[in-house]
């Protein structure tokens, strides 16, 4: 992302956060919002719902709240503290769960089935990549046992 001069009103610095962060204006991203920007500040209690949501209006932000703004923006131009120690990869991900920049916390694993060449970020549960190959394995692992002697 751009953080320039050319941002220049606090309504402005917001917005820009939200488009960063893929967040609409809802009352509970805002409140994720002033809660990130409160953590910035070390301010507590944290700024509320209602202060941005009047930034968002035009209302001018304090100098600290202004300055938590651009710390933000500012942290999201270079790497996160979660992000030290992380590389870029390609991924194939749906666009609705993924974005660019992401930080993926998981570890990647192989998917259960011996013959899938998949390997994934899934649930910590997830054993499958699919439930194709979930059921494929099932019926793969019952014809195994019926015909041991058959290789698959
Ligand atoms: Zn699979």
């Amino acid at each position: 992302m751009s953080f320039t001069t050319s941002i220049t009103t606090h309504e402005r610095l917001l917005l820009s956060i939200l488009t960063e962060l893929g967040l609409s204006a809802a009352r509970p991203n805002l409140v994720l919002v002033a809660n990130k920007l409160s953590a910035i500040a070390r301010k507590e209690p944290p700024w509320s719902y209602n202060y941005l949501s009047n930034i968002l209006r035009g209302e001018p932000a304090s100098k600290r709240l202004a300055w938590a703004m651009e710390s933000l923006l500012a942290s999201m131009d270079g790497v996160p503290a979660s992000g030290a120690g992380k590389v870029e990869f390609t991924v194939l991900a749906d666009p609705a769960h993924f974005q660019n920049g992401v930080v993926v916390l998981l570890p990647v694993k192989p998917c259960w089935r011996p013959v899938c060449p998949v390997r994934f970020v899934g649930w910590p549960a997830q054993k499958y990549c699919c439930l194709d190959c979930k059921k494929l394995d099932y019926k793969e692992r019952t014809h195994e046992q019926r015909h041991p002697h058959q290789a698959r």
